[in-house]
């Protein structure tokens, strides 16, 4: 076997069978981590910028459009810095949030729960919009942690391009860590723009996932946490 069909047959053998296609559609995903290349970082971000914005160019060229119109002409730039500054800088682990712990000095033992922490991601299969809210929970094993970062946490992950049960695992998974606890629960309800806008074109269904850990993977705890996020 060569080298490509080697990794045909990994792809394949990851997939279970599907082709990209049913994929896209179906958002299946592949692990824990975003799909990275070793060298991902080896381009600066500057360096990245300029080489989006012209191969976003060559994109709206091929569509058609005049790039000589005082509208268009600034968009490939505009594109690629939006892209590297704003709605794909979680991919860039050095803007992951730095995140302070203090001592549980007030002794409180039950769960903490952020609700409603309104974000904006993107789908990996069509690269649009993934528009959502996440609840995340825990029980303090001794630390806390501000408020705030809760929902840095939850920005970082979203601004990659995403699959919804991913964001779910890898946020939970960050908690998970920072805390020192498996006490940690994340739930998304989010609307998909490549289901609602395009494809199946559903404008009223939501995606809701869910990871409860520790003592959270409990009907109690479920029913309780469920309680709190009733609005
Ligand atoms: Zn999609």
């Amino acid at each position: 076997m060569n080298k490509e069909e080697v990794l045909t047959k990994q792809t394949s053998q990851t997939l279970q069978g599907f082709d990209d296609n049913d994929i896209g559609d179906d958002h299946l995903f592949t692990g824990l981590e975003t799909p990275m290349k070793a060298d991902a970082f080896k381009l600066s971000d500057q360096e990245k910028k300029e080489r989006i914005a012209i191969l976003f160019e060559e994109i709206m060229d091929v569509m058609g459009l005049d790039l000589t119109d005082d509208s268009l002409k600034g968009t490939p730039k505009r594109v690629a810095k939006m892209y590297i500054d704003e709605i794909f800088s979680g991919l860039n682990p050095q803007n992951k949030p730095k995140i302070a712990l203090f001592d549980n000095k007030y002794q409180y033992n039950q769960m903490l729960v952020e609700k409603n922490i309104t974000f904006y991601s993107n789908c990996e299969h069509h690269f649009v919009p993934i528009i959502g809210k996440a609840h995340v929970a825990y029980i303090s094993s001794g630390k806390v942690i501000g408020l705030s970062k809760l929902n840095r946490i939850v920005q970082y992950f979203a601004k990659r391009p995403q699959v919804q049960e991913r964001l779910t695992n890898q946020i939970a998974e960050e908690l998970k860590a920072i805390l020192k606890t498996d006490d940690v629960a994340v739930i998304i309800d989010a609307k998909h723009l490549c289901v609602s806008s395009r494809g199946i074109k559903d404008e009223s269904s939501a995606t809701v996932t869910t990871f409860y850990g520790g003592q959270f993977n409990t009907p109690e705890k479920i029913a309780e946490l469920q309680n709190y996020l009733k609005d």
